[in-house]
């Protein structure tokens, strides 16, 4: 159920623009996430990895080019503080090519990185109108959010809500907008 969840993959469905951030370098998502082209394992360090980034940039594979997370993609205020190799989280926002249906995964770099005052209070936020599939740095899932803690608001069962693009945390001050 969660292995695409952590796979590197085209993030085309909720694409928002990218403007003019960059990975920097934050390489989270390259020991977070497999790449299958690479026979590299979720939550195993890829050998390309550098301090400065990737390596082999100009190379790498098709789905290393086609992730991007939804800090990078917009989806999140441009603080640099919310990459995820700062905040020790990667968000991602993907719809399943089979059945179609939204999901919302965050993803744990370090043990006790959901339970920081910034990514902690991201996380409520987010889960305030949708699921959230937290994915810890044990290897352990569990999904938090509105549809889960209060089902009575599902009415005829599903009550996913696609909101498609949107910026989350936005009713922070335009000052603090890097
Ligand atoms: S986690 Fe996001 S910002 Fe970091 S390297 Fe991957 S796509 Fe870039
Ligand atoms: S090949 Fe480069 S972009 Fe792909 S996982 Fe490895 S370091 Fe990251």
């Amino acid at each position: 159920m969660h292995e695409n969840a952590l796979t590197k993959r085209s993030s085309t469905d909720f694409a928002d623009s990218a403007g003019d951030r960059e990975c920097g370098g934050c390489t989270a998502c390259c020991t977070v996430l497999a790449v299958h082209e690479l026979n590299k394992p979720a939550r195993w360090a890829c050998e390309h990895a550098g301090q400065g980034g990737c390596r082999v940039y100009s190379q790498r594979p098709a789905g290393c080019r086609d992730f991007n997370c939804l800090w990078l993609r917009g989806g999140l205020l441009s603080d640099v503080e919310n990459r995820p190799d700062r905040l020790g989280v990667i968000f991602d926002q993907f719809r399943n090519r089979t059945t179609g249906v939204e999901r919302f995964v965050a993803l744990e770099l370090w043990a006790g990185a959901f339970e920081e005052p910034r990514a902690g209070e991201l996380l409520r936020e987010i889960a305030t109108d949708r699921q959230v599939e937290l994915s810890y740095r044990d290897g352990t899932w569990r999904t938090i959010g509105a549809a889960v803690t209060v089902p009575q608001s599902a009415p005829g069962g599903d009550s996913h809500e696609t909101r498609g693009k949107r910026t989350i945390g936005g009713d922070r001050p335009e000052s603090d907008r890097i």
